[in-house]
């Protein structure tokens, strides 16, 4: 038997149901786990308390596979967890006119380290830690399965493999890619997405529903959309009528994409500006140019990935907030997003009534934003609710 056997009195926040065993709260180890095999975990009383993965090379030493004694952690346990996930968020695939959606959010969908999103009939596969490493080959057969998809694709590859001590790994597993690439269709648009080197797993479906609203508030507005990626929220204000839309992003692979998206729409390109810069630079040069706008789009990359870097990310949010809200003209929108867990809903909005007060401009909030429905926060892992933003109006 493989068991880890946590010190005393550190089994509390596995009480509250709380998936992760940090290393420090562990005080031994007995059977020589493996990197990924299922561990048993006792408090320090011999009390049971759930089975997990064993992860040696993490800070999160174990995640937790199941709280029931009697379960056994094998395939069969995860395809019927992979089916459950699938089967919650049937009703909302068939909303709007979208076939792409994430199927499976790790913790929250009780697969730890497990991602799964589709795009259209190519399904992707990311495997974050040790435990879902464990499971790969299983979890690939599942996912092919169940998902009905033609190809199912690997995107091992995030920066976080590297703590689990895992290389990265990428490629096709089952199927082939179509010949022009995975596409999907997000409320009626039709956007192309690279599976194989795009950003995440090719695309932030976490902002699918920020996006149609977003752009049903762009009718007949001047709209600046920063950090554009492949273009989600600038086809989206063009769909929702914008007189016009300027995307800025740093990377030219992501304004590559996001060009080729606005072409596979019947939307008019005229209205479309696109600018290759940093958006700390490029907001400045706005501002030295008199520009202004009606409604401004800020959808960084995550500045705090863990709460180590939220002074640092703070500032960043600070600075692009404070010089957007300058170049927006009175009563104009203003949707400003953080993916940092490291930053709170609360921290941001303290945050951005810092730039108000800064940019010397009043604001009022009119509206907040979250993941969308297939991105499910388990209540006992707040860790899975990153996603956080605000409409604010310009006084
Ligand atoms: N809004 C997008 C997702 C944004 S992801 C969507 O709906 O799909 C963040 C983007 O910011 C990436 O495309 C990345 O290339 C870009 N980026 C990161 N740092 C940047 C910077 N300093 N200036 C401009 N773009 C940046």
């Amino acid at each position: 038997m493989k068991l880890l056997i946590l010190k005393s009195g550190r089994e509390k926040s596995l009480l509250r149901r709380h998936p992760w065993i940090f290393s420090g709260a562990v005080a031994c180890v007995q059977g020589d786990p493996g990197p990924g095999d299922t561990v048993a975990v006792r408090a320090g009383g011999g009390e049971f308390l759930a089975w997990a993965a064993y992860s040696p090379a993490s800070q999160i030493r174990a995640r937790v596979w199941s709280w029931d004694e009697g379960e056994t952690v094998d395939g069969d346990l995860l395809r019927a967890r992979l089916r459950r996930a699938l089967a919650a968020r049937e009703r909302l695939l068939s909303l709007g006119d979208s076939d792409a959606m994430r199927l499976v959010h790790g913790e929250s969908d009780a697969l730890p380290g497990v991602v799964v999103d589709r795009y259209g009939d190519v399904v992707v596969l990311q495997l974050l830690t040790a435990g879902a490493e464990r499971w790969r080959s299983e979890l690939a057969e599942a996912v092919r399965e169940l998902s009905g998809c033609a190809c199912v694709y690997e995107r091992s590859d995030a920066d976080v493999r590297g703590l689990e001590g895992l290389p990265v790994r990428s490629g096709v597993l089952h199927g082939s890619l179509p010949a022009a690439g995975a596409h999907m269709r997000e409320h009626g648009l039709s956007y192309g997405v690279d599976v194989a080197a795009g950003h995440k797993t090719g695309f932030y479906l976490d902002q699918r529903d920020n996006r149609k609203q977003v752009g049903d508030l762009a009718r007949g507005r001047e709209v600046l959309n920063c950090f554009c990626y492949s273009g989600g929220f600038t086809l989206n204000a063009l769909a929702g009528g914008a007189q016009s839309v300027l995307s800025v992003d740093s990377s030219a692979e992501a304004l590559a994409l996001a060009r080729a998206n606005l072409q596979r729409n019947d939307l008019d390109a005229a209205r479309a500006e696109w600018q290759d810069a940093d958006v700390f630079k490029h907001l400045r040069a706005l501002r030295d140019q008199g520009r202004s706008f009606d409604l401004i789009v800020l959808d960084p990359p995550k500045f705090a990935p863990t709460a180590a870097f939220v002074e640092k990310a703070a500032r960043g949010y600070k600075d692009i907030n404070l010089l957007a809200l300058k170049l927006l003209r009175p009563d104009g929108l203003l949707a400003s997003f953080s993916c940092s867990g490291g930053v709170s809903a609360e921290l941001f909005q303290k945050i951005l009534a810092g730039a108000a007060l800064d940019a010397d401009v009043d604001a009022t909030i009119v509206g907040r934003f979250a993941a969308a429905a297939d991105h499910p926060v388990l209540l006992s892992f707040p860790e899975g609710d990153y996603l956080k933003g605000l409409l604010l109006r310009r006084g």
